[in-house]
């Protein structure tokens, strides 16, 4: 097959011309016309243990020769079993149980309607209403679409059929004021979830659903320091459950195993997926307090949802050794070190760079904000698609970064999102930002 082709798989765009890849190994992969390019956003932040990892494979060929597939309405198995206790020992406090899943939509789906359920069953079926952020992305399913806040992704589809209301999310460097410390910035945030929650009728709202670190939609987002414990005491206050999204941000990517272990603050429910299995096998979950599922137990006896694939034993497989691979090794402590590493050669390409407004992420997810001039925070013109250029420069550099940009909440921006695999070395990396610098200086040059 030719290195770029019109092929008759469709993704998203109809009009694409991709190269085709054939081969990938450690933090590369492999196109047929033999380039090669550096996966510094492991796909979507997926990759996390690179490609080709010999245990993952082993573990996946293994299970294969024993059982591939069993429903679950008739088994278990011991893989997905061993896979839940691992993660139900490492996981925030309460939890007791894992739901396995195909990917981070999927998970989300599930812990939206988990929240729901349990509303219902404990006799407060007048729980409708769910509030999420603007700046937020949570999968591309209609459950996940309606409490995501991207306009552009949703737009097409409305009405949704999710009641959600939206509130700001936490994006410091443009919506922090300057007389407002980030701390006092965090308080007004949550002022105003407040607000919307006393609007609905705080006896209304199921939960709020928010990534820890926000990802897909612009560039990283972390939160500011307290904003999440208060978040958290309003929902207990009210009764409200806290789904926190960790699809993207989670299983160590941020240097903790879960993104949430940073603020303090424990979930009703966390979704988790990309990391998890590492982009070895479609696997996502969502881990659950035991409160809930013991209501589901003594209750109606049953969650009422369900996929053909739930726990499929080849993908459980696929996470366990990733997740054994990641504890085995020390990785959660290489991420934290790579990741200053990173960030140091972040700052030292970029912090003057005329054009990169904001670097900002933690561990190994980072996000570059692109604007036309650092004083006025200005972003380029979208009709540029600044963003798409140079993921076109990237790929001709031989790196792979994730570009983002379009219309989010009526604001736009070209923002670039890395998440290399926990095992890049440090060479690599500063090979990373390097062609980067090239790329975005590339893009830049060809956007006039
Ligand atoms: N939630 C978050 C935070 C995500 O980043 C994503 C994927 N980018 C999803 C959900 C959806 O996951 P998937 O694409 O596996 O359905």
């Amino acid at each position: 097959m030719p290195a770029s082709t019109s092929t008759r798989v469709f993704h998203r765009q109809l009009h694409h011309d991709l190269p085709v890849a054939v081969s990938g190994q450690g933090i590369s992969i492999t196109d047929s016309a033999g380039k090669a390019y550096l996966d510094a956003s492991g796909g979507a932040a997926v990759s996390c243990l690179g490609h080709g990892h010999p245990d993952v494979i082993a573990a996946m060929h293994a299970q294969i020769d024993k059982l591939a597939y069993a429903h679950t309405s008739f088994f278990t198995t011991e893989v997905a079993e061993e896979l839940a206790d691992l993660l139900i020992e490492s996981a925030p406090e309460g939890m007791s149980h894992a739901y396995f899943v195909s990917g981070g939509s999927e998970a989300v789906e599930a812990a939206l309607k988990m929240a729901r359920q349990y509303f219902v069953e404990i006799g407060q079926p007048q729980r409708r209403h769910f509030i999420a952020r603007r700046q937020s992305y949570h999968g591309n399913t209609l459950g996940a679409l309606a409490v995501g806040g991207n306009a552009w992704r949703r737009e097409q589809f409305k009405p949704l059929l999710i009641n959600v209301a939206h509130v700001a999310p936490c994006y410091e460097y443009r919506d922090r004021r300057e007389d407002e410390s980030a701390e006092q910035y965090g308080q007004r945030l949550v002022a105003e979830l407040s607000a919307t929650i006393e609007q609905l009728g705080p006896e209304n709202v199921i939960a709020f659903v928010a990534e820890t670190v926000g990802g897909a939609t612009a560039g990283v987002l972390p939160p500011v320091p307290g904003y999440f414990r208060g978040v958290r005491e309003l929902c207990d206050r009210h009764g409200i459950l806290l789904i926190l999204d960790e699809v993207m941000c989670g299983m160590g990517r941020t240097g903790t195993l879960h993104a949430c272990e940073q603020e303090g603050v424990v979930p009703d429910l966390v979704t988790i997926a990309k990391g998890l299995g590492g982009g070895y096998q479609p696997i996502g979950a969502v881990l659950a307090q035991a409160r809930l599922v013991d209501t589901f137990r003594q209750g109606s006896g049953l969650f009422q949802h369900g996929h053909t694939y739930l726990g499929h034993a080849v993908a459980c497989a696929a996470a366990l050794a990733v997740q054994q691979v990641i504890r085995r090794d020390g990785l959660l402590a290489q991420v934290r070190s790579r990741g200053e590493a990173f960030q140091a050669r972040l700052l030292e390409a970029f912090s003057s760079h005329p054009h990169v407004g904001d670097i900002r992420g933690r561990g190994l997810f980072w996000g570059l904000e692109l604007v036309t001039d650092r004083r006025s925070k200005q972003w380029f013109d979208p009709d540029l698609k600044l963003h798409a250029r140079i993921k076109k420069a990237a790929m001709a550099e031989g790196l792979m970064v994730y570009p983002m940009g379009g219309t989010v909440d009526g604001r736009c921006g070209d923002h670039v999102l890395l998440a290399p695999p926990f095992v890049a070395s440090e060479a690599e990396l500063a090979e990373i930002v390097e062609r980067l610098n090239r790329s975005i200086d590339a893009a830049i040059r060809s956007a006039g």
